[in-house]
């Protein structure tokens, strides 16, 4: 950025967004409160008045400099798909054209389905494939160095109706929770609230390095990590970076980055340095859980396209740099009624707050029940470096509920009925300047997957390039089937008030395996956790098989967010997946090897040996000693990474044959991923040893300190 621009947040907050305020400004009131029919009460649109909307949306985004609309949405690729059509109608006899756009062309489009991954769903003569509007995620215009483009969320499903998208099953579960939810409410006497949501706030992890640094690593231009470097002699052992104060250049971008989302209307809030060097975070405040969902999409979207005008490269996949912390999105969520209550605070004497304590005891067993499921819905890819590696957070699912939640969970399993609640203490900081203030009754645990805080769950596990939607589509669905078989007990019990407290108590007292409050990260709570019967899966490919397991399947259908054949093929596509990233990346590392490491190592070990011819016949008796030892170590170790590339690429090979499915994907796991590292151990230490001006690409230490 040249001069630097200021400008007033809240003049240009939610400025692209077609949002309510711009909806009850532009359109006639009847329509206005129909659309608001469809969005609170789930009411269905008709075409009239989706004519009214379109042509106000059109009108509004013309104004905006959009030329072009396009329905976006969530294919099962990992990223978004849009496909752009222009306003214009085809030209009048005296030779202008018209700007148009229908009430049908907001409500579907028809993308070519058969480019999609569908898992088998549909056969790829069978291309079609519908989007539908989801007018509960508000349109906007996206304006850019490729012009302006308004940008409708739509639901993506096949002809026959299965979902071929993240926000269908998502939309699905939020009705599904609301519906339970709704139901345990009533049970307690509120008759007042008509909607539940739940309520989202992703965190996004990135790394951010050079863009001409990035444009010389291969590996990163194809696969979003390095897959070969040597660590450099500084890492992250000084926890100086963590909170750290951001470097000017850095800053600017964060800057740009937020001054873009918040035109979009997202609530971009916090940022800073995270763990690692070049690590940063961004979270905006919570949302709606769709909007939540497209809203970390529009993140994740923002976030690399202004680095590029910054020079800068944002690097999103989960395991960039290996022996450097890796990346995670955090999935805060909570259960919020339309007139502001979230089920999810204790308030300040949680033992007595029957209703918060079914709600919690509901969660624990939701979790229990379906920990594998939630691992799974964490599950990709990249995700493998951190979940059940050696990084956090732990591949065990787990509940931290804290000092006071844990001791009232306590109570509740040793007698039946718990009696008090911890209260915060004064904090005391020995200084007479600062003023006192109470802490909160329990402290933070960072090493729990899935931990209570404060008035919301925040899940862990998600990895930093995935959606979130997976997360949430599993925790509404899991947590609407308890709430529901809660219900159904509760519903038909004689004595509402001692049929609830033995629920708590039979719900706590079963599923309190699931709760941890210790450190995550210890081998003793691994040995634990077994003995507990807990589920350490440690890869995707081991995750997988949960998406069809029979309880996950019940569930799903009993609240009709997928049905069977929609998992059979989800689980499909998340084995070819696996298998195809991985076979990326073993072709990048044979690609960069054979071209370029190979070659830039002959290149060296010649200049060692022509060192040694020269030195020797100016002076014969010369100690060559150093340039002899430097020329065997390396060949020897060039010998051995030509083995293993021969390995590499017989292995690849072979994989690649195989028939795509499930033994496909354990092969690359297993096969192909220890060629990968057995290719990588010796030109790591190659790295060590040659000159860095010989080296063919930039080291860990120019990528991750010099930004
Ligand atoms: P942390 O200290 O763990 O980073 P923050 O208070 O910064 O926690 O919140 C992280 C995210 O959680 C933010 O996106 C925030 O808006 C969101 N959040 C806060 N309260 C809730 C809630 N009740 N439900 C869902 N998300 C929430
Ligand atoms: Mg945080």
């Amino acid at each position: 950025m040249s001069e630097q621009e200021y400008f007033n947040v809240a003049d240009i907050f939610g400025e692209n967004v077609f949002n309510d305020a711009v909806m009850q400004e532009r359109l006639p009131k009847k329509v206005y409160k129909k659309l608001h029919e469809v969005m609170d009460e789930g009411k269905e649109l008709d075409l009239e008045t989706a004519d009214v909307i379109a042509h106000e949306m059109k009108e509004w985004a013309i104004e905006k400099g959009a030329t072009h609309y396009t329905h976006w949405f969530q294919p099962l690729t990992g990223v978004t798909a849009e496909k752009h059509d222009s306003f214009i109608t085809s030209p009048m006899p005296n030779g202008k054209v018209l700007m148009s756009f229908s009430g049908k062309e907001l409500i579907k489009g028809e993308p070519d389905a058969s480019s999609f991954p569908s898992g088998g769903l549909r056969a790829t003569f069978e291309a079609r494939g519908y989007t539908a509007w989801d007018c509960t995620s508000p349109a906007f215009v996206r304006q850019d160095a490729a012009g302006a483009t308004l940008c409708i969320p739509t639901a993506f499903c096949s002809y026959t109706g299965e979902a071929l998208d993240q926000k269908t099953p998502l939309l699905r579960s939020m009705e599904a929770i609301n519906d339970q939810a709704l139901r345990l409410l009533r049970l307690f006497g509120n008759t007042t609230s008509k909607k539940v949501t739940p309520s989202v706030g992703p965190e996004q992890e990135y790394f951010i390095v050079d863009r001409e640094k990035y444009l010389q690593r291969k590996d990163l231009i194809f696969t979003g990590r390095t897959l070969f470097g040597a660590m450099p002699p500084k890492g992250q052992e000084m926890d100086d970076h963590y909170f750290g104060a951001i470097r000017e250049r850095i800053a600017a971008y964060m800057r740009d980055v937020n001054k873009e989302l918040w035109k979009l209307g997202v609530s971009a809030k916090t940022q800073h340095n995270e763990v690692a060097p070049a690590q940063h975070e961004l979270a905006p405040i919570y949302a709606e859980c769709n909007v939540a969902v497209d809203h970390n999409q529009l993140i994740m979207e923002t976030l690399k396209k202004v680095a590029g005008r910054h020079g800068l490269q944002c690097l999103l996949h989960e395991k960039p740099f290996a022996g450097v912390n890796g990346s995670g999105k955090h999935d805060n969520w909570s259960i919020t009624t339309d007139d502001g209550i979230n089920m999810l605070e204790p308030g300040k004497t949680p033992h007595d707050n029957v209703q918060f304590l079914l709600v919690l005891t509901c969660m624990l067993k939701a979790i229990d029940e379906h920990a594998a499921l939630l691992r799974a819905a964490a599950a990709d890819v990249g995700n493998d470096h951190r979940l059940g590696a050696n990084e956090a957070p732990p591949a065990i699912l787990s509940i931290y509920l804290g000092d006071q939640l844990g001791d009232v969970l306590n109570q509740l399993i040793a007698t039946g009925t718990a009696t008090h609640s911890l209260k915060g203490e004064k904090l005391e900081t020995g200084v007479k300047t600062i003023p006192d203030f109470m802490k909160d009754a329990t402290d933070r645990n960072r090493t729990s997957p899935f931990a209570f805080t404060g008035n919301k769950f925040e899940f862990r596990m998600v990895g930093s390039q995935d959606s979130v939607a997976q997360a949430n589509i599993v925790l509404n669905t899991i947590v609407a089937e308890a709430f529901s078989d809660a219900c159904d007990i509760l519903e038909k019990a004689d004595n509402f008030d001692l049929a609830v407290h033995d629920l708590i108590k039979d719900y706590a007292v079963e599923h309190q395996r699931i709760v941890f409050n210790g450190n995550g990260y210890s081998d003793e709570w691994v040995a634990e956790a077994e003995r507990r019967g807990l589920p350490n899966i440690k890869s995707m490919v081991d995750a997988i098989p949960a998406y069809v397991a029979p309880e996950s399947v019940a569930a799903f259908e009993k609240f009709g967010v997928f049905t069977k054949t929609e998992l059979e093929s989800r689980a499909e596509i998340e084995y070819e997946t696996y298998a195809k990233t991985i076979n990326i990346e073993a072709k990048a590392m044979i690609d960069i090897a054979g071209k370029q490491i190979i070659p830039a190592v002959i290149k060296y070990i010649t200049s060692l040996a022509q060192s040694v011819n020269s030195v020797k016949s100016a002076v014969a008796d010369a100690d060559v000693s150093v340039q002899s030892e430097l020329l065997t170590e390396s060949s020897a170790l060039l010998s051995d990474a030509q083995v293993a590339l021969a390995k590499l690429k017989d292995e690849t090979a072979k994989a690649g044959a195989m028939e795509e499915g499930r033994e496909q994907a354990v092969y690359y796991r297993d096969v192909v991923k220890t060629a990968m590292d057995a290719l990588r151990t010796p030109v790591d230490e190659l790295e060590m040893i040659v000159d860095k001006e010989m080296w063919p690409m930039p080291s860990y230490g120019d990528l991750i300190f010099e930004v």
